[in-house]
């Protein structure tokens, strides 16, 4: 049996998921938006590096003809071609496709384009993989490197693809993984022709990625399970699913919980919320009216596309702001940007003005607001002082919560506010995130990354509206947070 260089990866991570997915009819899980996007990035990381390299030749992708990419690379090589992109080879059993193969020093390099910022262990596995492959196959692979991003790369001008990206030689390691790689595949196919191994759930589900046959091999996990215990290590959850632990009820004597953990058993035990009012307000004293609700959506990408960005910087690109003053009165501002220009000026200006002069700014994690904040002051240092003036008015909602003020069962060991709004507002309608085309920061981040692809004036104005109803949402959703504890 064939195995790609990504089945290699797969069989080195879980040889079951391996199994799985050449020998059954088992459903994968559906890649979400996020990991669609990944994916997608990582094509157009790999396009763009291939200009390091200019004046290669294409092996043109045909799902449907591998034996004509394998010809044609051999047909190229053959015939003196120095740069091959996509090149292709088949040999014992492996098959790899190379992002650059190119001749140099009497042999050939092989370069894997990743669109990570650093060295990751499966990029070892990968890439050792492929130069067994096209080595078995007959090109002479003296040297392997891996191409990835380099994240303290800042944008002045013109794209300076030396510096966006970073070639680290990784021949000495692949080098003294031959045996390791070898002996790997060879078990791999072993494993293929017979039974489905018997492994169970573990660390190794998520390592390297998530993995797709998740849903069906976790499928006797009770929602509310000791894997969603406050803060617990993974380690100790397993350890814990290793005795057969699988309910909160049903733990141990000898398991000693943190303070939240121990909100989290009692809620569980009675199906109650735990409430401790003395945290709650303690919190909300603090608050000084007018309330600032506040809320930013940012966009990253691999390859800056401003002056002034690094790859992957979180960009604010948005804001939803609530302001809820002394008498009751509800206001909403928001503001999104030009997705064709750079965000961060006219968002500040806009920012600036919209927030009110006094009064707390009350964000869910406010250490992300802070952050966007203080990088915004050192891109425009001539409002500096104005924007870290506001570090101090900043209040977390979160910390009712994480102080142990309110614990309902249904939050499962997490304060986010997915986790935390439909178990206090189940039956709210306004609070629906299912009912909203953008459902939650990976997709609103997506969305806006790439609407100036957009050609469609339509559906771009489509998107926008989309992004405005979800961002619009969070900070209301914080307006009835806060409102519920002071109920309390
Ligand atoms: S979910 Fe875990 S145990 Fe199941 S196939 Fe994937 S990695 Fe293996």
């Amino acid at each position: 049996m064939i195995l790609s260089k990504s089945q290699f990866v797969r069989g080195v991570k879980c040889p079951k998921s391996l199994w799985l997915l050449k020998n059954s009819d088992v459903p994968r899980d559906v890649p979400d938006e996020g990991q669609q996007a990944r994916f997608e990035t990582g094509h157009l990381v790999g396009r763009l590096a291939r200009d390091l390299f200019p004046g290669g030749r294409e092996i043109p992708f045909n799902p449907d003809d591998f034996e004509g990419m394998i010809r044609q690379t051999r047909a190229w090589i053959d015939s003196g071609v120095d740069t091959l992109y996509e090149a292709t080879a088949q040999a014992n059993g492996g098959f790899a496709m190379a992002d650059i193969l190119r001749r140099e020093g009497g042999g050939w390099a092989l370069y894997e384009v990743k669109a990570a910022t650093g060295l990751k262990d499966y990029h070892l596995y990968d890439a050792a993989f492929q130069f067994k492959v096209f080595r078995d196959f007959g090109v002479d692979v003296r040297r392997v490197f891996i191409v990835h991003i380099d994240r303290s790369y800042v944008r002045h001008g013109d794209l300076a693809l030396r510096k966006l990206f970073t070639v680290e030689d990784v021949t000495a390691q692949v080098l003294a993984m031959r045996e390791e790689i070898a002996s790997r595949h060879r078990g791999l196919a072993a494993m293929l022709e017979g039974e489905m191994p018997d492994r169970d759930i573990g660390p190794h589900c998520s390592r390297f990625y998530d993995c797709d046959y998740a849903s069906w091999c976790w499928r006797h996990i009770p929602e509310r399970s000791v894997f969603g215990l406050y803060r617990l290590p993974g380690s100790k959850k397993f350890s814990l699913y290793d005795r057969g632990v699988l309910k909160i009820g049903e733990l141990p004597g000898d398991f000693n919980p943190n303070f939240i953990q121990s909100l989290q058993i009692a809620a569980e035990e009675t199906g109650r919320p735990v409430v401790r009012r003395g945290a709650i307000r303690a919190f909300l004293t603090g608050l000084r009216f007018p309330l600032n609700f506040f809320d930013f959506e940012t966009f990253m990408e691999p390859v800056p596309r401003f002056d002034g960005q690094r790859p992957y910087q979180q960009m604010p690109f948005q804001y939803s702001l609530h302001i809820l003053h002394a008498d009751g009165r509800l206001e909403h501002r928001e503001f999104l940007a030009d997705e064709t220009r750079d965000p961060r000026p006219p968002l500040i200006a806009r920012m600036l003005s919209d927030l009110t002069p006094e009064g707390s700014i009350i964000a869910y994690n406010k250490g992300f607001e802070i952050g966007r904040i203080r990088e915004l002051a050192t891109f425009e240092p001539a409002r500096a002082r104005e924007l870290l003036g506001l570090v101090d008015r900043f209040a977390d909602l979160i910390v009712p919560f994480r102080g142990g003020g309110f614990y309902h069962p249904g939050f499962n060991g997490s304060f986010s506010l997915k986790s935390v709004l439909p178990a206090l507002f189940p039956d709210d309608p306004e609070l629906s995130y299912q009912a909203l085309a953008i459902r939650d920061g990976g997709m609103a981040m997506t969305a806006y990354a790439t609407l100036h692809l957009e050609e469609d004036p339509a559906e771009r104005a489509k998107i926008r509206a989309d992004l405005l109803s979800y961002c619009r949402l969070d900070t209301l959703a914080m307006v009835k947070i806060y409102k519920f504890l002071n109920g309390l």
